[in-house]
């Protein structure tokens, strides 16, 4: 604190301003002087100080109400500040300490007494401080853990523990649904697309569970059983069809997995043990996905792109859209949210996808369904048609694994 400190000496009498001045800057203070009320308000407020030295009795305007005006005012009232005065007097003193005064020094003072309580007061004002951000740290990770309680207080644990159970008994199973070049109308990949087959209810689409394992640590087993068996199939297929020996697949990840560095390490042992090019691994995120802890997923994207795995952002434009998010991210394709096909936007998709493309990006368009909006689409992409692609019933809804097979032998 000494060397950085800035006190403010207000007193009346220039000789003390003087000595005083002089034995603080000599210790490595730096000081400012008043010699009135008034002007130790203004210079308070204007330079801030750590500490003040006040002498009670100035004409006009007492050290008392120099105090009490600086002690209302929000912007200065943490400010120390040590009273001088000429007379030794106890109710003085008394007064001086109940209008926020923290310590009392008598005239004639001693250079060194003045300088130890200086010295005192400073540390225990810089304690204070540190307590302060220390207890405002503590209300803020105190919300974020609240947020946390209520977002888990949301979670439907008889569905968690359903679907617990679930994994066991190996009810999970990837579907898959083909994605075709523009160009070629030929198969280029994949996305697995993860089903629950339930004994009872039959097959069971994500929606109806995707949130409760990717809002637990199920993301965690059910995350890494997906990257495995997608790159397992995948191998599979590429073996058995060489004319799709390129063939990619698309995996959803979601927010929790794209911010865990494992994740890297896992995709590296993954498509080592079924010795897959990484570009062939297409990630499928989210625009929101990327909203959250974004060094950190910037760090794995990195990590993941090094390797040459490919990202896509998913649902473009339904989320926080941002086209920034194209040039920040290292995305390599972008899928235009199945909603604006629905509604046809087609201006909008033009223009996302125009953009995209402009970018040196790859565009899918999810959700086509006839084949009135296979031709709107190839029209407007019309110039970019070998890097565009299209997702969507009309090709084929997502398939178990024997009908992908079939529907690759057919392509
Ligand atoms: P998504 O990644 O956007 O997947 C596309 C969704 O659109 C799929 O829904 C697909 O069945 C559906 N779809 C495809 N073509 C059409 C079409 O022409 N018309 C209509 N109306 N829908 C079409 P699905 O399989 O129900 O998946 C829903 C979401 O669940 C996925 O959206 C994805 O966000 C999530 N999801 C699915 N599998 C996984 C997974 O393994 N991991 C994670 N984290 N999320 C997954
Ligand atoms: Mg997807
Ligand atoms: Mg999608």
């Amino acid at each position: 604190m000494k060397g950085k400190a800035t006190i403010l000496i207000v007193d009346d009498t220039q000789y003390n301003l003087k000595i005083l001045s002089n034995m603080l800057s000599n210790h490595g203070y730096v000081v400012f002087t008043a010699s009135s009320g008034i002007e130790a308000i203004a210079l308070t407020k204007e330079c801030s100080p750590n500490l003040i030295l006040l002498d009670i009795k100035m004409p006009n305007m007492d050290g008392y109400q120099v105090c009490r005006i600086l002690k209302k005012d929000i912007v200065t009232q943490h400010i120390p500040i040590i009273f001088i005065s000429a007379v030794e007097n106890v109710e003085e003193k008394v007064e001086a300490f109940s209008i926020g005064g923290v310590d009392f020094i008598n005239k004639p003072f001693s250079l060194i007494e003045v300088l130890a309580r200086v010295e005192t007061h400073l540390r225990v004002s810089s304690l204070q401080a540190q307590l302060l951000e220390q207890t405002k740290l503590l209300e803020s990770q105190n919300i974020v853990l609240k947020e946390q309680l209520s977002n888990l207080i949301e979670i439907d644990w008889n569905l968690y523990a359903e679907i617990q159970k679930a994994i066991e008994l190996e009810q999970m199973e990837l579907f898959y649904q083909p994605i075709v070049n523009f160009q070629t109308n030929k198969i280029s990949g994949f996305e697995a697309l993860i089903r629950w087959q339930h004994p009872e209810r039959g097959l069971i689409s994500p929606i109806h569970f995707i949130e409760t394992i990717e809002s637990t640590d199920l993301i965690h087993p059910v995350g890494q059983w997906v990257i495995k068996t997608a790159c397992k199939q995948l191998l599979s297929w590429q073996t058995e069809f060489p004319n799709f020996a390129d063939l990619t697949m698309s995996v959803n990840v979601s927010t929790k997995q794209i911010s865990d560095f494992s994740l890297v390490a896992y995709i590296r042992e993954i498509l080592g043990k079924y010795k897959i090019r990484p570009s062939c691994l297409k990630l499928e995120i989210t625009e929101s996905a990327v909203m959250g802890d974004r060094d950190r997923t910037m760090q794995i994207l990195h990590q993941l792109k090094e390797i040459e795995v490919q990202f896509c952002i998913d649902d473009f434009g339904t989320g926080y859209s941002s086209l920034r998010r194209l040039t920040d991210f290292p995305i390599d394709i972008l899928k235009i949210d199945r909603s604006f096909i629905h509604n046809e936007n087609w201006v909008i998709v033009k223009a996302i996808g125009s953009l995209a493309i402009s970018l040196g990006k790859e565009i899918v368009v999810e959700g086509i369904e006839t084949l009135e909006q296979l031709n709107i689409l190839k029209e407007l992409f019309h110039l970019c048609l070998p890097s565009s692609y299209g997702q969507g019933y009309l090709y084929a809804k997502p398939l178990d694994c024997l009908s992908a097979s079939q529907f690759l032998e057919k392509n």
